[in-house]
Parts: structure tokens; C-alpha cells; sequence
């Protein structure tokens, strides 16, 4: 990978890169498109990190349709694709993580111990070897996003972060790779979780408290049998802070559980 990315920069060409875990989808092609339009070459990695999961999360079962994969990231004209082993990212004896402090605590990271801590160390290893210019990730993720920012912000990483907008089925729900976990009946109810972050977010903007707004989001989901919520709430864009009233770049974000799928999804107040 480091060999490929030294023969790129010695070109003088810019390269775009795109982190995924794999189990490519029009989301994934998003980031790719955006990253060929503004790089002369552009590497895609495909890593199921396990540092990112817990101890009873699904790893194992995470999909990992490689060949797959290959063949869009070939028909989307990617130029490399980075594919390590756990071995190659954790050789035996690794020690190193990166914790980004308070962001990775808070919303996600409450109910994931541990997984910004993963996420944050795998994306400076790819960063690292990949040598790119610029990394694209999806806004999707807004936490993952947010705290990958601060960290590159924190350790004057070269590369420019750059966030990219969520794409939807027709229903509003986000793409995403465990979507193939649901039920053809969760699937449907699933449209739930962005249909009440829509709601909640016009409501508030047409006057009515968050609190309130919030509340009937919280109803509405929750009317979803085997629906749980893990959180949702308003926050500063960028500290991710809880808000009780709106503000510029405030977003609504959220994590829910369809059966035992959990989702997540976020908004921004406009
Ligand atoms: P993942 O393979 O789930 O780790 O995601 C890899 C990258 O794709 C992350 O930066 C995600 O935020 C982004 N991504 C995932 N789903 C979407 C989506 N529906 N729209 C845009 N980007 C996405």
C-alpha cells in the first residue's frame, strides 16, 4: 500500500481515500465519486476492524462480501483497493490506541465502550499508510465523523477530513451495510427512525420546544414493536454537546434498535 501511495506522490498526483468496512453500497459509491472528482487517484480500504466492535457485538457475522466489492470499487474506477488483515493492522505485541477524550464518551460511545477508541486508531493507521491527501467520510456517522475531525485537527494530521451527505432509500432510511439484518417487516418499520428525526427537526424549527419535539419523536419510534432506544437528542454540530434549545449547525442524532438491529441516524436543523 505504502509502495503504491510513494509512486503516486512521486507523480505529483493527489489522492483521495475512503475508509469503509466493507459491504459496499450507493452510500460507499457516494464518497467514492466525490473523492474521483476531486483526486487524480483514489484508494478505497476495506477492514472489519474487530477494535471497534465489543465482546458481543457482530463482528463475526458483519458481512464481508469481498469479491463483491472488488468488482464495484473496479466498475467505479477506484484505483487501489486496501484490503489488510487484522495481522497487518495489529501485529502481535501492538500497543498504540487513540482516544479522543469526551467526544468518544459521550451519545454512541456510551452504549459502545470502547469503539471510538477503535475507530479512531484504525482510521490514523490507514491515514498513515494510505499517505492520501484528503479522506472522505460519510456525515452518516456524524459522531465517528466529528471525533475523526478533532483528531486530525488535534494531531495536525496533512489530510483534509472532508464530510460527506447522507444518502437514503426512497423511505428516508439511511444506507447502510447491517440493514441486511433486518426482517422484511423491520425493514419497513425501520423508516420510522428518519421519518421522526424529519418531524422533529420541522417542528422545532416552526417554534415548538425540543422537549416536546423530542418527546412525540420518542413516542413515535417506540410505537415500532421491538423498538428500543438507545438515544436521541439535540446537540451542538460540533461538540456534540446536548442542546435544550436550537442553534446554527445544531443536529438531532440517534440510535435506535429495530429487533436486534441497531440504527443510527442523525439530521440538521435548517
Ligand atoms: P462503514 O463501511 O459503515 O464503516 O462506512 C464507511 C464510510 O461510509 C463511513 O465514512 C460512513 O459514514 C460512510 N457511509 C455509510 N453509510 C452511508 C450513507 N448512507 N451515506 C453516505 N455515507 C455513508
Amino acid at each position: 500500500m505504502r509502495a503504491w501511495a510513494d509512486w503516486v506522490k512521486k507523480k505529483n498526483q493527489s489522492l483521495g481515500f475512503v475508509p469503509t468496512m466493507g459491504a459496499l453500497h450507493a452510500g460507499h459509491a457516494s464518497l467514492i465519486y466525490r473523492a474521483k472528482k476531486e483526486n487524480d487517484k483514489v484508494v478505497v480500504s476495506i477492514f472489519v476492524n474487530p477494535a471497534q466492535f465489543g465482546p458481543h457485538e457482530d463482528f463475526s457475522r458483519y458481512p464481508r462480501p469481498f469479491e463483491e466489492d472488488r468488482k464495484l470499487c473496479a466498475s467505479l474506477g477506484v484505483d487501489a483497493l486496501y484490503h489488510p488483515s487484522s495481522e497487518d493492522i495489529y501485529p502481535q505485541g501492538y500497543r498504540t490506541y487513540v482516544n479522543v477524550e469526551g467526544l468518544s464518551d459521550l451519545w454512541c460511545g456510551r452504549f459502545r465502550p470502547g469503539h471510538f477508541r477503535g475507530v479512531a486508531t484504525v482510521v490514523l493507521k490507514l491515514l498513515q499508510t494510505t499517505f492520501a491527501d484528503r479522506a472522505y467520510l460519510g456525515e452518516k456517522d456524524y459522531q465517528q465523523l466529528m471525533i475523526i475531525r478533532r483528531m486530525a485537527r488535534d494531531l495536525n494530521l496533512p489530510q483534509r477530513i472532508i464530510g460527506c451527505p447522507t444518502l437514503r432509500e426512497k423511505d428516508g432510511l439511511a444506507l447502510s451495510s447491517r440493514n441486511q439484518y433486518l426482517s422484511p417487516i423491520e425493514r419497513a418499520q425501520a423508516a420510522i427512525l428518519y421519518r421522526s428525526l424529519n418531524t422533529a427537526a420541522k417542528k422545532i424549527k416552526s417554534g415548538e420546544t425540543v422537549s416536546r419535539a423530542l418527546s412525540s419523536a420518542r413516542r413515535n419510534i417506540l410505537s415500532v414493536p421491538q423498538s428500543k432506544i438507545d438515544y436521541i437528542a439535540l446537540v451542538d454540530g460540533e461538540s456534540l454537546e446536548e442542546l435544550k434549545t436550537p442553534r446554527p449547525g445544531a443536529r438531532i442524532i440517534s440510535a435506535v434498535w429495530i429487533g436486534k438491529t441497531r440504527l443510527i441516524d442523525n439530521i440538521k436543523l435548517v
